[in-house]
C-alpha cells in the first residue's frame, strides 16, 4: 500500500469541490485544477462559501474553516499534479474528455501515481487501458454532495492491482467515508440500479402520467425517499442521469436502459438543474 500525503483533484465542479473539502478536512494538502486556474480557484471559491454557510451556523468555527482551506491550492495545469501520491479525477462525465485526462495524467505524474476516476458509469478497464499503468488505475465514485454522503464506491478494474485497491480503499477510510468494493460494470452499485429510476421518474412526467412536484410527492411519501426522483435528478445534474444512461444503454445494450427523450430535451435546452438554474425545478 502507498502512503497518501498528497492529493490531486481534476475537475472543480460540484464533485470535484466536494471531494477537495473532504481531503482538505483530512489534513491531507490537496491541489485542484479544472480547464484553467481561473475555474479550478471558483471550485475553491464554492468551497469557501459552504465553508461560510456552515460557520454562519455555528457548525465550525471560523478558525477551522482557515484551516481546512490552507490545505487546498487552486492550479492552472495538470503539470501541477505531477509528484501526488493520488489523483483523483472529477471532470464531466465524458468518455472522450477522460481518456484524454487520463492519458495526460499518466505522461506528467510521477511512476507511483495513483490515478482515480470518480465516473459514475464509465469503465474503469477501458480507462486503465488509456494509460501505461493501468495497474494503478481505479475508480473511486463519491456521492453528492461529498462532505455530507458516507458512500464512496471503490471499483476495481480488470488491471487494477491489489495494492492500488487497497491503498483506494484506506484513503476512503481515513477520510472517514464507508467504501464499498465493486466490480467494473457500467454504473456499479448505485447507478445501476438508482439512475435508470431517474429515468422512469422522465417517462412518468413525458407520459402525463402526474405533474413534477407529484411524482417528486408520490415518492417521497409512498417509498419513504428523502428527496424526490425530479428533484434528486436536478441535483445530480440532468447531463450526468443523460451520460450515466447512455453508458448503461451503450454497455449492457438493452431497450430498458433508453435515455427518455424528454430527459434528452433538457439537456439540450441546458436545463441541466440546479447547477444551471433551472431543471425540472426553476431554481433562479
Ligand atoms: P460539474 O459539471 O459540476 O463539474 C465538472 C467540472 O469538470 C467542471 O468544473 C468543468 O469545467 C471540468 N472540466 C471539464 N473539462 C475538463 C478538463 N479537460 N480538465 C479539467 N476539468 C475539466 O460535474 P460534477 O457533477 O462535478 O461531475 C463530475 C464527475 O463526477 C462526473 O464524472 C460525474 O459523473 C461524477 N459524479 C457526479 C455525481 C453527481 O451527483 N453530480 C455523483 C458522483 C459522481
Amino acid at each position: 500500500m502507498t502512503t497518501i500525503s498528497s492529493v490531486g483533484v481534476v475537475g472543480a465542479g460540484q464533485m470535484g469541490s466536494g471531494i477537495a473539502q473532504v481531503i482538505a478536512a483530512a489534513g491531507v494538502a490537496v491541489r485542484i485544477s479544472d480547464v484553467n486556474l481561473q475555474a479550478a480557484q471558483n471550485g475553491l471559491n464554492s468551497i469557501a462559501k459552504r465553508l461560510n454557510s456552515q460557520v454562519e451556523r455555528e457548525k465550525i468555527t471560523a478558525g477551522e474553516a482557515d484551516t481546512l482551506l490552507q490545505h487546498i491550492t487552486p492550479v492552472g495545469s495538470l503539470t501541477d499534479l505531477a509528484d501526488c501520491d493520488l489523483v483523483i479525477e472529477a471532470a464531466s462525465e465524458d468518455i472522450t474528455l477522460k481518456l484524454n485526462l487520463f492519458q495526460h495524467l499518466d505522461s506528467v505524474c510521477k511512476a507511483g501515481t495513483i490515478l482515480a476516476s470518480n465516473t459514475s458509469s464509465i469503465s474503469i478497464t477501458t480507462i486503465g487501458a488509456a494509460t501505461s499503468r493501468p495497474d494503478k488505475v481505479v475508480g473511486m465514485h463519491f456521492f453528492n454532495p461529498v462532505p455530507v454522503m458516507a458512500l464512496v464506491e471503490v471499483i476495481r478494474g480488470l488491471a487494477t492491482s491489489d495494492s492500488t485497491f487497497d491503498t483506494a480503499k484506506a484513503f476512503t477510510e481515513q477520510l472517514g467515508k464507508s467504501p464499498v468494493a465493486c466490480n467494473d460494470k457500467a454504473g456499479f452499485v448505485v447507478n445501476r440500479i438508482l439512475v435508470p429510476m431517474l429515468n422512469e421518474a422522465c417517462y412518468v412526467l413525458e407520459e402525463g402520467i402526474a405533474n413534477v412536484e407529484d411524482i417528486d410527492t408520490a415518492m417521497q411519501l409512498g417509498c419513504a425517499h428523502p428527496m424526490g426522483p425530479l428533484t434528486l435528478a436536478d441535483f445530480i445534474g440532468l447531463d450526468t442521469c443523460l451520460a450515466v444512461m447512455e453508458v448503461l444503454h451503450h454497455d449492457l445494450g438493452e431497450d430498458k436502459y433508453r435515455p427518455a427523450p424528454l430527459l434528452r430535451k433538457y439537456v439540450a435546452a441546458g436545463w441541466l438543474g440546479k447547477k444551471a438554474g433551472r431543471g425540472f425545478y426553476d431554481y433562479r
